[in-house]
C-alpha cells in the first residue's frame, strides 16, 4: 500500500504535492498509479554519499534546474524528485545505481527528456539520473564507420561529427537537438530515415549497460555479426530504462552520399498517397530515404503556428501532403530518375500538384513543416497523443473513425507520420483538456487498433502513459515473460516503477 502523491499535473491541472490527491488527472484517472511503499525516502545520507561519488557539482538540488527535470517536454507529466544526480563515467552510475538498490530508492533514467509518453520524468520522488555529463566520443572506425560514444551524446552532436567524418547517422528525428543517444536507444526511436536505414535494432552493434545492483554489463561489441548465445543488447533496446542505464553505445553508421533531394507533392485522397509510396518504391527503389505524409489539418497547423513557415504548394489547398527524399551517390543519375518520376507521377494524375527543392534552404524549408507539426501541436493548446502502428491501408480508416466519433466536440483530429513505415501520428488538439474528448477516445481509439491488429505504440514506446495499455497490443504470456525479465534483472523494481509494464 502507499500514498497517491505527485502524480501528474496536466497542463492546466493541479499541483502535484504532499500525501493527497493533488490531481485533476485526466485521462489517468484510473490507472492512476500509487506510490509504492517498499520504496526509501531520501535521507541526508543517501545524499553525502552521493557526494563523495560524485563531487558537489554532480548532484542536484536546486528546485529550478529541479522543476525542468521533473517535467516532460509536453509539459503533461510532473513528478516531484527532490534529486538529481549527474554521472560522468560508467563506474559513477555504477556505484549510484548500487547504492540506490541497498536502500530501495527508486530511480527514473533522464536523456534529453523529450519522450512522448512521460517516461523520463519521475511519478512521485524517484532519484532523477540524468546522462548528459557523459557526452564523449569514445572512438569512430573510418574504415567500417563503426561509432562507439556514451549515451549522453546529443543525437544532432553526432549527425555533425559524423558528417564532418563523412558518414550519416541513420538516425533523424525532430526532437536531434536535445535527445540524447541514449535515449534513443532506450526507446528505440524510429524518426524520418527508418525507411532506408531500419531500426536500431539492426544498427546498434553494442550497448554497455548499468544493471539496477550496479553490475556493469559490456556488450559493447563492434561487429556485424556475433552469434555466440542469446543478444542480450536487444533486451534494452525499446526497454525504456525499466531495466538497466545503457552507458555506451556502439552504432553502424553508412557512408554520407552526396546527392539529397527533397520533394513536396500534394494528393486529393489518402489510397493515392498510398499508391505514390507503392510507386516511389518500384520507380526509385534504393534511393528513398524518407516518406513523410501530413494531412491538411496538420498543414493548416504548422502554417498557423509556426514563424517563418510557408506552403510549398500556395496555388490551391489540398487534402494530404507527402514529403518524399531521395539520398544517392549520383547527383545527375537521382535528378534525372526523380524527375522522370514526378512527370510519371502527373501522367497518371496521383499527384494534383508538387515541388522539387531547388537548392538545400529550400530542401529545409520543406522538412521544418513536416518537423514542426509536434511543436506546432504543443502551441495550439492540450494535445491528446498517439503513435499507432497500422497497416497502411487502414491507417485514414482511424482517422476517419476518430473524427467521427469526436463530432460535436471541438477537437481538432490531425494526422501525420511516417507513412513509408506504416506509423500514424494521431493527434487530437483541443484548446484545453476535456474528460469528455478524451472519454470519446478512449478506450475506443486503442480497441480499433487491436481488432485491426496495430500496435498502440510505434515508436513512443509506453512509458508511463501506455504501461498499462500494453495488453491491447501484446499477449497475456508476453506481457507475463516481459514481468519475469523485470523481476530477474530488477527484483527490487527500483528502475523507472511504474512505467512500460502494467
Ligand atoms: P528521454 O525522453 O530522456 O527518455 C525516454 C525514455 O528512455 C525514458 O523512459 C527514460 O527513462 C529512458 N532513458 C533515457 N536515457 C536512458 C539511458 N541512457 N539509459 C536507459 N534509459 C534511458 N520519437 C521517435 O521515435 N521518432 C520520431 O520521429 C520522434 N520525433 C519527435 C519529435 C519531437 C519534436 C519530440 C519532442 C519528440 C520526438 N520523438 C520521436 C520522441 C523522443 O524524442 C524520442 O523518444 C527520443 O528517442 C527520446 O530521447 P531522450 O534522450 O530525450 O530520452
Amino acid at each position: 500500500r502507499g500514498s497517491r502523491n505527485g502524480i501528474l499535473a496536466p497542463f492546466h491541472g493541479n499541483q502535484c504535492c504532499g500525501s493527497k490527491i493533488h490531481y485533476k488527472s485526466l485521462s489517468f484517472v484510473a490507472s492512476a498509479p500509487i506510490r509504492s511503499s517498499s520504496f526509501s525516502v531520501i535521507n541526508h545520507d543517501d545524499i553525502s554519499h552521493f557526494k563523495n561519488i560524485l563531487g558537489e557539482k554532480g548532484v542536484i538540488e536546486d528546485q529550478e534546474k529541479l522543476d525542468d527535470a521533473n517535467t516532460d517536454w509536453m509539459k503533461k507529466y510532473k513528478g516531484s524528485s527532490k534529486l538529481m544526480l549527474q554521472p560522468r563515467t560508467t563506474l559513477q552510475v555504477s556505484k549510484i545505481l548500487e547504492h540506490c538498490n541497498s536502500r530501495c530508492l527508486a530511480v527514473v533514467p533522464q536523456g534529453g527528456n523529450t519522450g512522448l509518453v512521460g517516461g523520463s520524468v519521475p511519478v512521485f520522488d524517484e532519484v532523477i539520473i540524468n546522462l548528459s555529463s557523459m557526452s564523449n566520443i569514445v572512438s569512430f572506425d573510418k574504415f567500417s564507420g563503426i561509432l562507439v560514444c556514451e549515451a549522453g551524446c546529443i543525437l544532432e552532436n553526432l549527425i555533425s561529427f559524423l558528417d564532418n567524418e563523412g558518414f550519416t547517422m541513420p538516425l533523424d528525428l525532430g526532437a536531434k537537438g536535445s535527445c540524447q543517444i541514449g535515449g534513443n536507444v532506450s526507446t528505440n526511436a524510429g524518426g524520418l530515415r527508418l525507411i532506408r536505414y531500419g531500426s536500431l535494432h539492426g544498427s546498434v552493434l553494442g550497448l554497455e549497460v548499468v544493471l539496477a545492483n550496479g553490475t556493469v554489463l559490456d556488450m559493447l561489441g563492434t561487429l556485424r555479426k556475433d552469434n555466440t548465445g542469446y543478444d542480450l543488447k536487444h533486451l534494452f533496446i525499446g526497454s525504456e530504462g525499466s531495466l538497466g542505464i545503457v552507458t555506451k553505445v556502439s552504432i553502424l553508421t553508412p557512408p554520407k552520399l552526396a546527392s539529397v533531394n527533397v520533394v513536396f507533392l500534394a494528393c486529393e485522397d489518402y489510397t493515392s498517397c498510398l499508391k505514390l509510396l507503392s510507386e516511389a518504391k518500384r520507380k526509385l527503389g534504393e534511393i528513398v530515404s524518407a516518406f513523410e505524409f501530413l494531412d491538411i489539418n496538420a498543414m493548416d497547423l504548422v502554417l498557423k503556428h509556426l514563424d517563418g513557415v510557408r506552403d510549398p504548394l500556395p496555388s490551391s489547398k489540398h487534402n494530404f501532403y507527402v514529403l518524399l527524399e531521395t539520398i544517392g551517390s549520383t547527383e545527375s543519375h537521382d535528378r534525372e530518375k526523380l524527375e522522370a518520376f514526378l512527370v510519371h507521377l502527373i501522367e497518371i494524375g496521383l499527384v494534383s500538384d508538387g515541388v522539387l527543392a531547388q537548392d538545400i534552404n529550400q530542401a529545409s524549408s520543406f522538412w521544418k513543416i513536416r518537423e514542426g507539426i509536434t511543436e506546432a501541436l504543443m502551441k495550439a493548446g492540450a494535445v491528446y497523443k498517439y503513435d499507432f502502428s497500422l497497416p497502411p491501408d487502414k491507417i485514414y480508416d482511424l482517422v476517419q473513425e476518430t473524427r467521427r466519433c469526436l463530432r460535436g466536440t471541438e477537437a481538432n483530429v490531425v494526422a501525420y507520420g511516417h507513412l513509408g513505415d506504416g506509423n500514424l501520428h494521431l493527434n487530437i488538439s483541443t484548446r484545453r483538456y476535456d474528460d469528455n474528448v478524451l472519454s470519446k477516445l478512449e478506450p475506443f481509439i486503442y480497441e480499433w487498433t487491436s481488432k485491426h491488429r496495430g500496435s498502440i505504440s510505434a515508436e513512443h514506446g509506453l512509458g508511463l502513459m501506455k504501461a498499462d495499455k500494453i495488453h491491447y497490443s501484446k499477449s497475456s504470456q508476453t506481457v507475463q515473460l516481459m514481468g519475469s525479465i523485470k523481476k530477474l534483472v530488477d527484483p527490487n523494481g527500483i528502475l523507472n516503477p511504474y512505467k512500460v509494464l502494467p
